[in-house]
């Protein structure tokens, strides 16, 4: 069986039978790719080692028909040193990234911006890092929520608003009466503004900027209910990061 080779981002790790080791991570060329290190659990396996989370390893596999199998890895760039509250937060953007993409549907965007945004968890705040990436990993994967009009009449956002996870977007006082189905996320002008600004920030020069926690809380509340009801499962990181703060 021929075997090819890629740049790989480790997101998350499970021991597998008896000595091996299951892994999910996101490729440079080829996507999200599910495979197995034979032996990795033996003390003296050199993949075993290598294989931590959001480690970047230049690696070489042979394809499976679901899952691949590690032939060889090494070090593609330093293993990043990461704090509780950093790891909590990449676990995040892990978990986010492993259930909204899907096998075979390679994106280069995606795997650069996860490289990126795991080099900003360890410069800036973990929270609002791993918020940024979420935003742009929400419009890399179609699904960016709508925050400039109002999904249901499509009046320009202004003031006071709500979000609905099931409409995709922002809603206007207007339309909010007629949900009755879910209660609504408030969803403000200092919180869309945020929003604004994460999506469009330059990861690799992100620059000074003061954020406002109430507006943080709403973005990052509105996010984190939109990632569960995209991913019709709760998040296991969120709990986590609900645990140590
Ligand atoms: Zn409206």
């Amino acid at each position: 069986m021929e075997s090819y080779q890629d740049e790989i981002i480790i997101l998350q790790i499970k021991n597998w039978q008896t000595a091996d080791k299951q892994v999910i991570c996101f490729s440079r060329e080829h996507g999200k790719i599910v495979f197995i290190a034979y032996g990795a659990r033996y003390p003296r396996s050199t993949a075993g080692r290598l294989l931590q989370p959001f480690a970047c390893l230049q690696a070489e596999l042979y394809p499976g028909s679901r899952v691949d199998k590690l032939k060889s890895c090494e070090l593609a760039a330093p293993a990043p040193q990461l704090n509780l509250n950093q790891l909590a937060y990449g676990f995040l953007m892990a978990e986010a990234t492993e259930r909204l993409t899907e096998q075979g549907e390679p994106s280069e965007g995606i795997y650069t911006l996860l490289q990126a945004a795991l080099a900003l968890l360890m410069k800036r705040t973990p929270r609002l890092a791993a918020l940024a990436y979420l935003i742009r990993l929400l419009d890399y994967c179609g699904i960016g929520p709508v925050y400039e009009v109002c999904v249901s009449c499509s009046k320009p956002a202004e003031g006071d608003g709500w979000f609905s996870e099931d409409q995709g977007g922002f809603i206007c006082g207007d339309c909010r009466h007629g949900h009755t189905t879910e209660p609504l996320a408030a969803f403000g002008e200092e919180a869309r503004n945020l929003w604004q600004q994460l999506r469009m920030l330059d990861f690799e020069a992100p620059g000074h900027f003061t954020v406002k926690g109430g507006a943080l809380m709403e973005a990052e509340q509105i996010l984190h209910r939109y990632l569960v009801y995209q991913t019709e499962q709760p998040l296991k990181s969120l709990d986590f990061i609900r645990q140590i703060s």
